[in-house]
């Protein structure tokens, strides 16, 4: 059994895949060629944002944001632990320091209280500026936005949505990518909307924002090739990507209703196992970037993996060490026991194999084993 299978996804756009990455070869535009524009254009149509700034990856479309914003040195941005590496990457490398909060244990999202709590304290402390905050859409789900946006405009923070895992998932009918100043998500290939290789985009409804945003995205371009008027990046996606992407854009709301098939799936045959499904909030919809079951102990989920491990069945624990305890952040001062839920989650969560092409008898196959243990 396969943990995602690119393979069965490809073979069913192959033509469309091979003609669009063909067609860039012959214009020979591999950088900035038709198919950015085109693509960036669909995106926002789908997103349902004014602007869409095609990157690199999806670390350089959260790292243009926070640049182009100033953010820097002094600065607290307020995020998650309990995420990918890159979300808090971003943060430390415009100079700015990431200040981590505890997550809600249902949805493994960044809490909305426990937000509060670390604001108040920065401020009480004085040490850094509080200047802005970068909640998670993890495994799909997206965060608790109407909470978050109210204590951003209550406490005049800036909101960086990391819809990273997100695209595909909304909120109340409002699609991931969507919520707050802006976002950035990843094209990663093994994300909801992968490429076939690095690749993300940045979305915002901020005209004047998202000027600045394209001028860092070339090195600070001003209006002249050569002229550059701030510090910037070389942050550009390639044409082959976004041909590879808009070929992929034509069935992912197909693929979103099979994930949701998938999911639904699992939790029919999960139901009253001994490990928990995941919970989605009402009014949510997950893009299923990954579905994550929690076992009861760490001991547990060892013995779990290993009899999946023995029928050849992949599993893998995202993520085994929060970001709060990584020894890059060691020098932040941080201490097991600081974020007790998000500590708590990491010893027992562990993700089951999940693709939009996953049949019912491997999804069996796979509770049966957990069944049996
Ligand atoms: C994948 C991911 C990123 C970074 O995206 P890349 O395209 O790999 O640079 C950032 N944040 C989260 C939560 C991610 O899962």
């Amino acid at each position: 059994m396969q943990f995602i299978d690119l393979k069965s996804q490809y073979k069913r756009i192959k033509d469309d895949v091979d003609r669009r990455v063909l067609a860039v070869l012959e214009h020979g535009a591999y950088v900035m060629g038709p198919e950015i524009s085109e693509l960036e254009q669909r995106l926002a149509d789908y997103v349902g944002t004014a602007h869409c700034l095609s990157c690199a990856s999806g670390t350089d479309a959260l790292l243009i944001p926070l640049m182009a914003w100033k953010i820097g040195a002094g600065d607290a941005v307020f995020t998650t632990s309990f995420t990918f590496v890159a979300t808090a990457e971003v943060i430390s490398l415009t100079g700015a320091t990431p200040v981590f909060c505890d997550i809600d244990a249902e949805t493994f999202n960044i809490s909305p209280a426990k937000l509060e709590e670390a604001i108040e304290r920065v401020k009480a402390e004085g040490n850094l500026n509080p200047k802005a905050v970068m909640p998670v859409d993890l495994f799909g789900q997206g965060a608790e936005y109407d909470k978050i946006e109210e204590i951003c405009k209550r406490h005049g923070l800036l909101l960086l949505e990391d819809a990273a895992q997100g695209l595909g998932g909304s909120v109340g009918g409002k699609m991931n990518g969507a919520f707050g100043d802006a976002s950035g998500t990843s094209f990663y290939p093994a994300k909801p909307l992968g490429a076939y290789g690095d690749a993300g985009a940045a979305f915002t409804n901020d005209a004047e924002l998202y000027e600045r945003m394209k001028s860092i995205r070339v090195h600070g371009m001003g209006t002249e090739r050569y002229d550059n008027v701030r510090l910037g990046m070389n942050g550009r996606m390639d044409s082959i990507q976004a041909a590879v992407l808009l070929a992929k854009m034509e069935i992912f709301d197909d693929e979103m209703a099979a994930r949701d098939r998938v999911a639904g799936k699992y939790g029919e045959v999960l139901s009253d196992s001994s490990v928990k499904t995941p919970k989605v909030l009402d009014g949510y919809k997950s893009a299923w970037a990954q579905y994550c079951v929690l076992a009861e102990t760490s001991e547990h989920r060892a013995k779990l993996q290993a009899a999946l491990k023995a029928e050849n069945i992949p599993s893998v624990i995202y993520y085994p060490i929060p970001l709060h305890l990584q020894t890059a952040y060691k020098d932040l001062g941080y201490v097991s026991g600081n974020l007790p839920v998000t500590e708590d989650t990491s010893k027992r969560i562990f993700a089951l194999p999940f693709h939009p092409y996953l049949s019912d008898e491997e999804i069996g196959k796979v509770a049966e084993v957990i069944r049996g243990v």
